[in-house]
């Protein structure tokens, strides 16, 4: 809860991210799709039985969704749809959830875009 609080200070620098790393296999990570577009993990920290994070291989600008532009389109729709696909795999496409958090009152942390993918329990609305 701290950590969450004290992460979502944190703002967009435009400076590499962990995510980067886990790109390029310096960091490890579990991942449960790929193609060459993107890259889908399991998140380290995860909120539901399965969650997973959908992230574009050239962030391109995109740190987050707030600064999306019409050139990013296609990634997006592309992100969209490997997150149906990773459903599918995690065996949760009959109910899930994608979030994405844009920017530090949504409580994002890292700036490199990407989408939660979650279910395998009943998921509750509203979000906090
Ligand atoms: P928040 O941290 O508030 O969830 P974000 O939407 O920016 O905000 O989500 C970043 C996500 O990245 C978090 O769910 C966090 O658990 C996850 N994460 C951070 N580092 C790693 C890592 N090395 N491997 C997998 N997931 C990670």
């Amino acid at each position: 809860e701290a950590a969450a609080r004290a992460s979502a200070t944190e703002v967009d620098s435009g400076a590499p991210t962990i995510f980067d790393k886990i790109i390029s296999k310096e960091i490890p990570s579990t991942i449960v799709y790929e193609d060459e577009k993107v890259l889908a993990f399991r998140d380290i920290n995860p909120q539901a039985p399965v969650h997973v994070l959908v992230i574009p291989k050239l962030r391109d600008g995109l740190t987050e969704l707030g600064k999306a532009e019409p050139c990013h389109e296609d990634i997006l729709g592309h992100l969209l749809h490997a997150s149906k696909i990773v459903a599918e795999k995690e065996g949760i496409v009959d109910g899930f959830r994608v979030v994405i958090n844009s920017g530090a009152s949504a409580c994002q942390s890292v700036y490199h875009l990407h989408l939660h993918v979650l279910g395998g329990r009943q998921m509750k609305w509203p979000p906090g």
